[in-house]
C-alpha cells in the first residue's frame, strides 16, 4: 500500500481550482473583479465559444508590478488583505488570493501588465500553472489577461461545461450584474460576432439600466432612496407593469458587490405581491449599504451569497419602504387574479414587453444606427379604400386589425418617441403592385418603398401572437389525441430540462416510456396551426433552439417560428387587397422595419436617388 504523500503543487492547485473555477463565467468573474479592485474605469471583455476557447479581460487599472507578477499567480498571494479582520470590510471584491493561481492551473494564460510608473511592462505565458515564458514588453498602463483552452488538462471538468450559448449567456448575465454594480466603469463585452453589451461608465445607474435594459425599462424606473437604522438603500424599482418570468432581474448590491440573499428577495417579492401576475417577478436594482459587521460573506467560496446577522430586520425595513414607494408612484393597482384584463392592454400596449428578452432592446439599438427620420402617421392614412372586400382574405381577420389599432391609442406616439430615427413611414402611399411575387411596391411622397412580403407578414403575425399570449397568459388547449414524441435520450433530457418553461407557455408534457414523451396540451396561441406535423416541427424547433438559447427566450422563439410558418411565403401571389392589408397592418406594428428575426422589411429608394441614376 502506498504511503501518505503530499500532493504535488500542481495537482493540489488543480483540485482546489475546482472550488473557484467551475466554468468560463467564473474565470471572467475573477478577472473582472480584479480589474475593478485595480481601480480601472474601463474594462473590456472578449470571449469566444462561450469562453471555453478564449477569454480576454483588458483593463486600465493600476497594473501589477513586474517584480510581483509571478507572486500574483501563486496561491494565497493577495495584495488586498493583511489580516483576517479585513475580510469583513468587504471592500475589495477579491481577497482570497487564489483566483489567478487556480485559473492558471487549468488553462493557458497570457498576462501583460504595466504599472503607470514603470518604464516598461511585463508579459508572461503560463501553461497549466507552469511559467513558460517571461519578457519585457512595451504596454499601456493596465492589465490584459488572456485565458485560452480552459480545462484543457482536466478533461473531466471540461465535459461538464454546457453548450456555448449557455456559457456565453452566463457570462453576459454576470457582466450585466457587475456593470450594474459599478456604473462608473465603462464595460464592454464582445464575442466573435461583435459587441454584446456596453455601458457608458457615466457613474449614473439609470444610464446603465438604459444601456442594458433599453428604453422601456428605463422609462418605468422608480427611484428608491432611504436610510433607516443600520440600512441605507439607493437605486431603482421598476413599475410592476413591467415584469419578467424569472428572478434573474432582481439585483442587489451589498456594499458594492452583486449578492444573493433570501431576505432581500423576500422583501422585494412580498412588497410587489399582488401587483404582479402570478409567476411573474419584478425588476429591481438596489444598492444596499449595511454596517459590514452585519454581513458575512464567507459562506460561499465565490462570495455570491451573503448572510446578514439581522436578516429579518433588513427584510422588514426594505419591504415597508418598497411597499410605500410602489403605492405612491403607481397608485394602488392590485393585479386581480387570473384576469389579465385588470392590467388592460389599453394601458400600456406593447406586444413584446413581457418576453423577458433583449429582443426589443436590440431592435431599438439597431434602429438608433439608422439615420432616417420618422414622421408620425395618421391612422386614417391606412384605411384602404376597399376594406370591405377584404374579409374573405385568409391573411388576417379584419376585426383584429382595427380592434388592435383601437386598443393602442398610444402606439403611434410610442413609436415616435422610441424610434425617432427610423426610416420615415409614409404620410400617404399607393400600392403599385407586386414585384416578382416577393415585394410589395409602394409609391410614397418621397419615392418608392419595397416591402418584403414575407418579412412584413411575419412581423404582423408575430405582434398579434405576442398580444394574444399576453392576453391569455399561459392558457393551454388540450389535444384531442395526445401526441407521442419519440426522442433520443439527449433530446428527452433537453425537453425535460425546459419542461417548466414549456408548461408556463401552455404545453403539457408527460413522460411516456424510456424514450418518449407525450404531448397532451399546447398553448392556445398555437391553435391555428396545431396539426400534428406542425406540432412536430415546433417541437423540433424547440429542441434545436434549446441548445443555443436561454430558457426564458424560448417563448419568443416559438412565437417567431409560428409567425414564420404562417406568413405568406416569398413567391406567393398577392391580390391587391392582400397587399393593401399587409401594408396597412405592417405600419401599425411595433416595428415595421425589422421582422422578428431582425431581417429588414422595407427598402427605400428616394426620388433623389432615382433621379441621380439618370443624371437629373
Ligand atoms: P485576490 O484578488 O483574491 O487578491 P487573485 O489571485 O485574484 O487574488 O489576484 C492576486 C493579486 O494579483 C491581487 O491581489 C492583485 O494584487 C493582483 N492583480 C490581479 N489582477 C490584477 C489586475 N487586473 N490589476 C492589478 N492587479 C491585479
Ligand atoms: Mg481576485
Amino acid at each position: 500500500m502506498a504511503g501518505i504523500e503530499k500532493l504535488s503543487k500542481q495537482v493540489a492547485n488543480q483540485i482546489s481550482a475546482g472550488e473557484v473555477i467551475e466554468r468560463p463565467a467564473s474565470v471572467v468573474k475573477e478577472l473582472v473583479e480584479n480589474s475593478v479592485d485595480a481601480g480601472a474605469d474601463k474594462i473590456g471583455i472578449t470571449i469566444s465559444e462561450g469562453g471555453k476557447e478564449f477569454i480576454r479581460v483588458l483593463d486600465n487599472g493600476q497594473g501589477i508590478a513586474s517584480s510581483e507578477i509571478e507572486l500574483a499567480f501563486s496561491r494565497y498571494a493577495t495584495s488586498k488583505i493583511s489580516s483576517i479582520d479585513d475580510i469583513y470590510s468587504l471592500t475589495p471584491l477579491g481577497f482570497r488570493g487564489e483566483a489567478l493561481a487556480s485559473i492558471a492551473a487549468v488553462s493557458r494564460i497570457e498576462v501583460k501588465s504595466r504599472q503607470a510608473e514603470e518604464e516598461s511592462g511585463v508579459r508572461l505565458e503560463i501553461e497549466g500553472g507552469e511559467l513558460v515564458r517571461r519578457e519585457k514588453a512595451g504596454l499601456p498602463a493596465g492589465t490584459e489577461i488572456t485565458v485560452r483552452d480552459l480545462f484543457y488538462n482536466t478533461p473531466a471538468r471540461y465535459k461538464y461545461l454546457k453548450k456555448t450559448g449557455t456559457e456565453a449567456s452566463r457570462i453576459s448575465k454576470l457582466i450585466t450584474s457587475l456593470a450594474l454594480a459599478s456604473p462608473e466603469i465603462n464595460f464592454t463585452l464582445e464575442n466573435q460576432r461583435g459587441v454584446v453589451l456596453t455601458t457608458p461608465g457615466s457613474g449614473n445607474l439609470a444610464d446603465n439600466i438604459y444601456s442594458l435594459y433599453g428604453e422601456e425599462i428605463h422609462d418605468n424606473l422608480i427611484p428608491l432612496n432611504f436610510s433607516r437604522e443600520f440600512l441605507q438603500v439607493s437605486g431603482y424599482l421598476v413599475n410592476p407593469r413591467q415584469h419578467r418570468s424569472s428572478r434573474q432581474h432582481e439585483y442587489f448590491f451589498v456594499n458594492g458587490r452583486p449578492v444573493k440573499n433570501p431576505f432581500l428577495k423576500m422583501a422585494v417579492e412580498e412588497a410587489y405581491g399582488t401587483r404582479l401576475p402570478a409567476g411573474k417577478y419584478p425588476l429591481v436594482f438596489l444598492n444596499i449599504k449595511l454596517n459590514p459587521i452585519l454581513v458575512d460573506v464567507n459562506i460561499h467560496p465565490t462570495k455570491k451569497e451573503v448572510k446578514f446577522s439581522r436578516g429579518e430586520a433588513v427584510k422588514d425595513i426594505l419591504q415597508q419602504e418598497i411597499t410605500q414607494n410602489l403605492k405612491k408612484s403607481t397608485g394602488y393597482q392590485e393585479f386581480s387574479g387570473t384576469e389579465t384584463g385588470s392590467y388592460s392592454v389599453q394601458d400600456d400596449y406593447s406586444p413584446r414587453k413581457d418576453k423577458g428578452s433583449t429582443g426589443s432592446e436590440k431592435q431599438q439599438n439597431l434602429f438608433a444606427g439608422e439615420n432616417f427620420s420618422y414622421q408620425q402617421i395618421e391612422s386614417t392614412d391606412y384605411q384602404t379604400s376597399d376594406s370591405r372586400s377584404l374579409s374573405e382574405s385568409d391573411l388576417f381577420k379584419e376585426g383584429e386589425i382595427s380592434q388592435e389599432a383601437a386598443n393602442k391609442p398610444d402606439q403611434k406616439s410610442d413609436i415616435k418617441s422610441e424610434q425617432q430615427s427610423d426610416i420615415s413611414l409614409p404620410q400617404d402611399y399607393r400600392v403599385l403592385g407586386q414585384l416578382h411575387n416577393l415585394f410589395i411596391l409602394l409609391e410614397t411622397g418621397e419615392g418608392l418603398l419595397l416591402v418584403d412580403q414575407h418579412n412584413a407578414h411575419e412581423r404582423i403575425i408575430f405582434d398579434n401572437l405576442c398580444a394574444e399570449l399576453e392576453e391569455t397568459d399561459n392558457d393551454s388547449r388540450l389535444l384531442l389525441t395526445p401526441l407521442p414524441l419519440e426522442l433520443s435520450p439527449q433530446e428527452k433530457e433537453i425537453i425535460l430540462d425546459i419542461r417548466t418553461e414549456l408548461e408556463e407557455l401552455g404545453f403539457s408534457i408527460e413522460e411516456f416510456g424510456p424514450s418518449s414523451l407525450m404531448l397532451s396540451a399546447v398553448p392556445v396561441f398555437l391553435e391555428e396551426e396545431s396539426g400534428r406535423d406542425n406540432l412536430l416541427d415546433i417541437i423540433n424547433q424547440i429542441l434545436e433552439k434549446a441548445r443555443i438559447i436561454e430558457k426564458h427566450e424560448l417563448s419568443e422563439e416559438i412565437l417567431i417560428y409560428s409567425a414564420c410558418r404562417q406568413a405568406v411565403k416569398e413567391g406567393a401571389y398577392l391580390s391587391r387587397a392582400e397587399m393593401e392589408r399587409i401594408t396597412a397592418a405592417l405600419f401599425q406594428t411595433s416595428n415595421p422595419y425589422r421582422c422578428p428575426h431582425h431581417r429588414p422589411i422595407v427598402i427605400r429608394l428616394s426620388l433623389d436617388q432615382l433621379k441621380k441614376k439618370v443624371d437629373r
